[in-house]
């Protein structure tokens, strides 16, 4: 089965992608950072509630967000930002 990709946090273990093939958000919910499309934003046509959401969980530390699903031991969040080109080392 393939996995995709957070648009907001890079983690690519996601079992669904996060909007169908049509834009309809499909309420997949990140591991990592817990973002839920079509909840805690509208769509991927407001690229600015994604972006949102990801600065406001960087504030917040980062922290991983299921209890169910453990955090990977080489768990790296900067690479993982790569994936979604964004750097966070500036
Ligand atoms: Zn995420």
């Amino acid at each position: 089965m393939s996995k995709y990709i957070c648009a907001v946090c890079g983690y690519n273990e996601l079992n669904y992608p996060q909007w169908d093939k049509h834009g309809f958000p499909t309420h997949e919910i990140c591991n990592c950072c817990g973002f839920e499309s079509g909840f805690d934003d509208d769509a991927k046509d407001i690229p600015e509630s994604i972006e949102e959401y990801r600065i406001r969980w960087l504030s917040e530390g980062a922290n991983w967000f299921s209890s169910s699903k453990t955090k990977p031991l080489n768990w790296n969040l900067a690479i993982q930002l790569k994936r979604i080109n964004v750097d966070i080392s500036k």
